[in-house]
């Protein structure tokens, strides 16, 4: 069938580029120790931030859950899925955001990718503009595309550009969007000048805090806390799949932008709702992101980025600078990075490994996420690993150019 051979020669095509993607499958999980076919590794690539994933009070919470709603909802939330459990999760996390949010109130998404689709979408529309951050997240950029608003990119970081964008634009409605740490980057965006930007020019700000939600802030709060930010302009998006540890995703805004997105938004009402198991097990882990054990963890999380940042003495690949979990080591070639991912994993380390179309081409990168479910000896063993690896590599390049 000629459909199926365009498809195969593609598919060749990506295999050829080292652009094809494999999954591992994962037999078991114990903090950041995984056996996966055959093997066990001890990861750095999950977003399990806070090592909550596996915590004994969120597995038992989650079983509660399942004993008490049974393992699905059944139906979308307009319909009958709305359970206790949802209401009781989003009024806990309306009063936890409320020092960044007036009147706030919360809604709780199957994903983050739906909640993304679900604010830029019911927010825009043809009458609107829609101002996107370079390297937001596929999510954004995919809800922006749907959106069907006039659209401007505005380079990284570049908020010059971005205020020429919003002086340019005619249009009543206007949302920008960005991430609040860039997903393989691991940098923060430089969200009170974009707040400033947007109080000035009468713009929302939706910030997807998928990376910093939990992790970053005294209390977890996320970027607004870290920042000390508190406007009417924000539209707040956390997901609950990464340092929460569970799964699905939250809006904080003014009750006004979530009675609109209950009444509007189409990723929220046409989708069976996600089971109340999760969102029993999330009140569990909200409660220990916000008490002393999260400060705890977080607290022992900024030590481990620390080692790592400073441990690691790299010669050709490049550490991004990055305050964050997220430390990705730009290699370059997709297949020297593929070659680095694949040493690691024989010595029992399992790193993300990301290419384009992730990433720009020219820079395939390791991308490592630490956790608190990390000894301090593991980020230690990673870092002189690598540091090995990395002046095997050197020397191997000396060599081929002598030659
Ligand atoms: N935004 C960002 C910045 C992300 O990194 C991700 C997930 N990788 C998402 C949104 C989507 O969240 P979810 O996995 O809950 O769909």
């Amino acid at each position: 069938m000629p459909l199926l051979q365009d498809l195969q020669a593609q598919l060749n095509e990506l295999d050829e580029q080292h652009l094809l993607r494999q999954r591992r499958t994962v037999d078991q999980v114990r903090g950041a120790h995984y056996k996966t076919d055959g093997q066990n590794l001890l990861g750095f690539c999950s977003n399990d931030y806070l090592g909550l994933a596996t915590h004994p009070a969120v597995v038992q919470a989650l079983q509660e859950g399942a004993a008490k709603y049974g393992a699905g909802s059944g139906a979308s939330h307009l319909i009958s899925g709305h359970s206790r459990a949802h209401a009781a999760l989003e009024e806990q996390l309306a009063a936890w955001m409320s020092p960044c949010i007036d009147q706030a109130r919360a809604l709780y998404f199957c994903t983050g990718y739906m909640a993304n689709l679900a604010v830029i979408t019911a927010l825009s529309g043809k009458d609107a503009a829609v101002f996107s951050e370079e390297l937001n997240h596929a999510s954004i950029i995919d809800a922006v595309r749907l959106s069907r608003a006039e659209t401007s990119i505005f380079r990284h970081g570049d908020l010059t550009q971005l205020e020429q964008q919003l002086q340019a634009c005619t249009r009543h409605k206007k949302l920008v969007v960005t991430d609040s740490v860039f997903s393989m980057d691991g940098n923060i965006a430089d969200i009170p000048a974009l707040l400033r930007l947007c109080e000035q020019y009468d713009a929302w700000l939706v910030v997807d805090d998928a990376h910093g939600f939990g992790v970053l802030g005294e209390h977890g709060r996320g970027v607004l806390e870290h920042f000390s930010l508190r406007s009417p302009n924000l539209i707040y998006m956390g997901t609950l799949g990464k340092a929460a540890g569970v799964g699905g995703a939250f809006v904080a805004a003014h009750e006004t932008v979530i009675e609109w997105l209950i009444q509007k938004a189409r990723p929220y009402i046409y989708t069976t709702a996600a089971a109340p198991a999760l969102a029993h097990a999330l009140q569990t882990s909200i409660a220990l992101i916000s008490g002393d054990e999260g400060q705890q963890r977080r607290q022992h999380l900024r030590q481990l980025i620390r080692m790592f940042s400073n441990g690691l003495n790299l010669r050709d690949w490049t550490l991004l600078s990055s305050q964050t979990a997220i430390q990705p080591v730009v290699i370059g070639e997709n297949a020297a990075m593929l070659q680095a991912a694949d040493t690691l994993r024989k010595q029992g380390y399992w790193v993300g490994a990301i290419r384009p179309p992730t990433v720009p081409v020219g820079t395939a990168r390791l991308r490592v996420t630490l956790t608190a479910a990390h000894q301090i000896a593991d980020v230690h063993m990673l870092v002189q690993a690598m540091n090995r690896m990395n002046q095997m590599a050197y020397i191997a390049q000396c060599f081929a150019e002598v030659a």
